[in-house]
């Protein structure tokens, strides 16, 4: 493994820095120091704009796309640098838009899809959700039972999806619907995209543990979608599906730790702040964490040489997930424990995002902490459940025997 930059990725952190220098405030100390919600918010909408404009918006896709038809070492590149400047990459439905529907449309959608939809995600004109699970089909997705029909030249939807982060912020949704309820489970699903701004669609947000609706209820009510928004093969969904959950589950694994290590130095400064820094079994529980982040950051950089070498992370990417959403619920029950009872009246602004770390540049403060503590439960639970990776790791990677 060379864990060196080529000297063209090199010559583009160059270029990101010298972006960064010029779009921001001179007293910048990170998005997670903004001490106003709204106030961050907004910030992250400047700032996705600006990236935009800056042509730091989806770089590996092609010229013709909006794109820069740059390399995925790029991409980590350009992460690795917005996350030491305190930093996030988009806004939260850029997750869905650019890192989960736009790579799969490069890879299954016709030439007439890329060309609409995929300038419009870049430009922030679009902005998507997911629409995979249902009250009776997470885990087991399989089971799910949402049919659309076709009628003429447009896809009639009825069904019910649950659990849909940003729903409430979208204006389309990729979504996974039965078009042969008789077939066996895998088959006879096709992937759909469908606009949500119509009258057979209901959105009903649901609060979360940490206070904020993030996530919600989808309700689908003879909804239609225009038949030529069908993404691969009808009836074939299943594998379309299964390449977006792909880059759903891997791609972060090289950038990820960048982040954990940035909250676990954070965390070091809040024990020495509590006092908290010379009792052994904290510093036990410290040497535990910093140990762990360094696994993720050499298990990224494997997994990283392997998606470059053979474009495709396959099971890894469950190794990956499965070890840093763990890492997270232990390093923040520590944060809770070194706060003590301070943690149970929480101050500051929870996170932006229910997704990994608080934003970089975040302040100690029991507000932070708590929200990562809670969104930390989340982690082992989206993106498949730790108990669906370990299946996944021991049936794909150690050979066992299937359930
Ligand atoms: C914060 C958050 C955001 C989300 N955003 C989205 C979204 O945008 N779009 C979307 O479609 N979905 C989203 N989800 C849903 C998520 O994908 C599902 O919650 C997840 O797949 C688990 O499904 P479930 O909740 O139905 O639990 P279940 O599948 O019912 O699982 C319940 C429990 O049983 C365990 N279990 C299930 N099957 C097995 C098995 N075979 N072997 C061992 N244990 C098993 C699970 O691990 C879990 O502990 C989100 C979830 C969260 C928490």
């Amino acid at each position: 493994m060379d864990i060196s930059y080529p000297a063209d990725v090199e010559a583009f952190r160059d270029e990101v820095c010298a972006v960064l220098a010029e779009e921001l405030p001179s007293d910048w100390q990170g998005i997670g120091a903004i001490a106003s919600r709204s106030e961050a918010q907004a910030f992250a909408r400047r700032w996705r704009a600006s990236m935009h404009r800056r042509g730091l918006l989806g770089i590996t896709w092609p010229e013709r796309y909006g794109g820069r038809g740059l390399s995925k070492l790029h991409q980590v590149v350009l992460v690795e640098e917005l996350a030491k400047a305190g930093l996030t990459f988009g806004e939260h439905t850029d997750l869905f838009g650019i890192k989960m529907l736009g790579s799969t449309l490069l890879r299954w959608g016709t030439e007439a899809q890329k060309e609409r939809f995929l300038p419009r995600i870049l430009a922030g004109a679009d902005r998507w959700c997911q629409g995979y699970s249902e009250p009776d089909a997470g885990s087991d997705l399989a089971s799910l039972q949402t049919r659309a029909v076709l009628d003429g030249d447009e896809w009639v939807i009825n069904g019910q999806k649950i659990w849909t982060s940003e729903a409430h912020h979208a204006n389309w949704i990729f979504l996974l619907a039965r078009t042969v309820p008789e077939a066996p489970r895998h088959k006879g699903i096709s992937f759909l995209l469908c606009p949500l701004d119509q009258p057979g669609i209901d959105i009903r947000p649901i609060r979360q543990l940490a206070g904020e609706p993030e996530f919600n209820e989808v309700f689908f009510t003879d909804a239609r979608t225009a038949a030529e928004n069908l993404v691969g093969p009808v009836n074939e969904g299943w594998s379309v599906a299964m390449t977006l959950l792909g880059h759903e589950r891997g791609e972060e694994a090289a950038t990820n730790p960048i982040l954990f290590r940035a909250e676990l130095d954070r965390l070091f400064v809040l024990a020495r702040e509590r006092g908290r820094h010379r009792d052994p079994l904290i510093r036990q529980r410290l040497a535990w964490c910093y140990g762990r982040v360094e696994i993720m950051r050499y298990l990224g950089y494997r997994i990283l040489t392997q998606s470059l070498q053979d474009g495709d992370i396959g099971p890894a990417a469950s190794i990956a997930k499965l070890y840093w959403s763990e890492y997270h619920v232990k390093a923040t029950e520590l944060a809770l424990d070194i706060e003590g009872l301070a943690g149970l009246a929480p101050r500051g602004r929870p996170p932006l995002r229910a997704v990994r770390t608080d934003d970089p540049g975040a302040p100690n403060s029991t507000g932070s902490w708590l929200g990562a503590f809670v969104n930390a439960r989340a982690g082992t639970i989206y993106a498949g459940s730790s108990e669906i990776q370990r299946n996944i790791i021991a049936e794909r990677v150690l050979g066992l025997p299937p359930r």
